[in-house]
């Protein structure tokens, strides 16, 4: 019998958890016959009673796992966490708040095992019941990235996926620092079949995800995957001293021709406002990625475990 991992990153969701267990133990008995399900509980160094909660699950029901980190890492170091310490022939990821419906397991897993896909992701069509700013920044987002990354980065994809086990070792070495994991899964390619849902509510608890957090989050995936704000920053340098030269050319021949009073001083000021602007832009680019570069250079883990009840990979961690 295939066995499914299901790995549930959680932060600050002791509210939630409980909900989150009473409807994947229905899943569970959905796939009874067919898969077994084990969920890993990934706690991404909660401040609240979440840690409890899983501690609680896992005495009374062996099906449930966690691994509990050292500090709060953000829910990208949480997921590649959970990959590599699933053991599944599947896995899927999945939010605690079941604004990925559990329901569509049994679904996503039909589709798995008997058409020829390595993995099953889903993507929302509707943002309901999320601030319409957000919505709007989000779909910005998409759209340029859409435009300046070669690898698909598809709009309203959720992390909420099902895949193959080798879809998921290839995902494994892709180790680095600063993880996108919305280009990542796009970056190893393989088939995927989208199903598409509409918005859910979060169950309990709120949003994690502040706007600020989230627009960080998006340069992250912009410098992670696509090299094209670099090209517009050497673009805008051979631009403007293109204009410089015809203003150049301009202005010399007007001197010959009128004399040369002084004045204008305000556009000059202007102008030299704007390309400092422009140059401090560039230069902002170029450390953005200079940085990456940086933190990816020394080799950092992308989590710490502080404690788990996964006896296998425990071995491996030492
Ligand atoms: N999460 C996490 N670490 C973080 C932030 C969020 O593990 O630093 C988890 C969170 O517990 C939830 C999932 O990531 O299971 C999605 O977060 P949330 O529901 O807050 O995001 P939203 O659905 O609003 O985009
Ligand atoms: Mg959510």
């Amino acid at each position: 019998m295939d066995k499914i991992s299901v790995i549930v990153p959680c932060y600050n969701e002791q509210e939630a958890i409980p909900i989150f267990y009473k409807e994947i133990v229905k899943t569970a008995e959905e796939l009874r016959g067919k898969a077994e399900l084990q969920v890993l509980f990934v706690n991404d160094g909660s401040k609240d009673a979440s840690l409890a909660e899983m501690k609680r699950l896992a005495e009374q029901d062996p099906r449930m796992k966690y691994v509990s980190f050292s500090r709060n890492f953000g829910k990208e170091a949480a997921m590649y966490a959970g990959l590599s310490y699933a053991d599944g022939d599947y896995v899927a990821i999945m939010d605690v708040d079941l604004q990925d419906p559990p329901s569509l397991l049994p679904e996503m897993y039909r589709i798995i095992t008997e058409e020829p896909y390595d993995c099953v992701a889903t993507r929302r069509v509707t943002r309901k019941g999320e601030p319409p700013i957000r919505s709007f920044f989000a779909r910005r987002f998409y759209a340029m990235m859409h435009r300046l990354s070669k690898t698909d980065i598809v709009d309203g994809a959720r992390d909420y996926r099902l895949m193959t086990r080798q879809f998921v070792n290839e995902l494994l070495r892709l180790g680095e620092y600063n993880r996108f994991s919305k280009g990542l899964f796009g970056w190893v390619g393989f088939e995927t079949k989208w199903l598409e849902y509409e918005n859910v509510e979060r169950s309990a608890g709120e949003t994690k995800w502040s706007f600020w957090k989230l627009l960080i989050y998006s340069i992250d995936g912009i410098v992670g995957f696509s090299t094209v704000p670099l090209a517009i920053a050497a673009f805008l340098g051979v631009f403007f001293c293109m204009v410089a030269f015809l203003a150049l050319c301009f202005i010399v021949v007007r001197a010959l021709l009128f004399g040369d009073p002084v004045s204008g001083w305000p556009s000059l000021t202007s102008i030299i406002i704007f390309l400092g602007g422009i140059q401090l832009f560039c230069i902002g680019i170029l450390g953005e990625y200079l940085a990456k570069t940086y933190l990816e250079t020394k080799r950092r883990p992308i989590f710490i475990c502080k404690e788990t009840n996964v006896e296998k990979a425990e071995e491996e961690n030492e």
